[in-house]
């Protein structure tokens, strides 16, 4: 389905950008993986995605704090392929907090990561998508870009612009053939996950078991969690020519979350 096509997945060693990776793979494209650890940490990773699904498969190391880090990625993938066609904006980091007892430079560094990073690369990726007249961007925002928890506003503020970005680049390009969307996960169990069920069951004093279902999934009417692969379904649909139409748009994948 998206054999030729060139794809960036930000923040792909784990988690939800992990599955979108390999399912963009699975489906044909090649894959610049990223983290922030060293090259040689992933290599196994990059290794047995490329001979499972038969593509190329790269890994930059990038600091997505950094807006020169953010900006290389862009470029190493170009170079390494020629071009960027569908960029996924998924690394990302939570705090949970109060908002008076939040430190100041866990609010940079959220910022950095979950906004200014989307920016940056969105910035760099766009000329190459311009040239081919295709291009897809998905944002990995989060229930969190239309509703709000408490401890969470940092987060939660960070989520909410991702919307409103991807919104505007939507408008901007809409007539390129580049589509650009918002993708809102409720929740998903990975690690960034797992750390706040273990965080809770103390606070709570509760088992892990109750503490997902009765705390994390509360507000989850399906009181089960969105697998990574379905995050990862959606986003290769958001990817291929059957959603030419889709952009400017808000996803929900979140168990009904946001329906109350
Ligand atoms: P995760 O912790 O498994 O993955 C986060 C990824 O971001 C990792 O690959 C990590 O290496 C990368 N990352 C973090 N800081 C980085 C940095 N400075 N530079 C480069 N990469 C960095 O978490 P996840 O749950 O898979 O989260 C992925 C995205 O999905 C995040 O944007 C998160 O906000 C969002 N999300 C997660 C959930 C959920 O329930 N898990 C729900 C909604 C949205």
């Amino acid at each position: 389905m998206l054999a030729g096509k060139t794809a960036l997945v930000t923040g792909s060693t784990s988690g939800i950008g992990l599955a979108v990776a390999q399912a963009l793979a699975r489906a044909g494209a090649k894959v610049m993986l990223n983290g922030s650890r060293p090259a040689a940490d992933a290599e196994a990773l990059r290794v047995e995605l490329s001979a499972e699904a038969g593509v190329e498969v790269g890994y930059t190391q990038a600091n997505l704090a950094e807006p020169a880090s953010a900006r290389a990625l862009v470029e190493a993938t170009i170079a390494a392929f020629g071009s960027v066609d569908i960029l996924i904006n998924n690394a990302g980091i939570q705090h949970v907090a109060a908002v008076d007892a939040f430190p100041d430079h866990t609010w940079d560094l959220l910022m950095a990561i979950n906004v200014s990073a989307v920016f940056h690369t969105t910035k760099a990726a766009l000329p190459s998508m311009k040239a081919k007249g295709w291009g897809r961007i998905v944002n990995i925002a989060s229930a969190h870009g239309v509703v709000a928890s408490p401890f969470k506003a940092p987060y939660t503020a960070s989520k909410h612009a991702v919307v409103g970005f991807s919104k505007a680049v939507a408008l901007e390009v809409a007539e390129q053939g580049i589509t650009c969307n918002a993708l809102c996960p409720g929740y998903v169990r990975t690690p960034l996950i797992e750390k706040q069920v273990v965080d809770q069951a103390k606070v709570h004093n509760m088992p892990e078991d109750r503490v997902i279902r009765e705390v994390i999934l509360a507000a989850q009417p399906t009181r089960q969690f969105v697998e990574a692969d379905e995050v990862a379904a959606f986003a290769v649909f958001l990817c291929s020519d059957a959603a030419r139409a889709v952009t400017g748009s808000v996803q929900l994948i979140d168990g009904g979350w946001t329906a109350r």
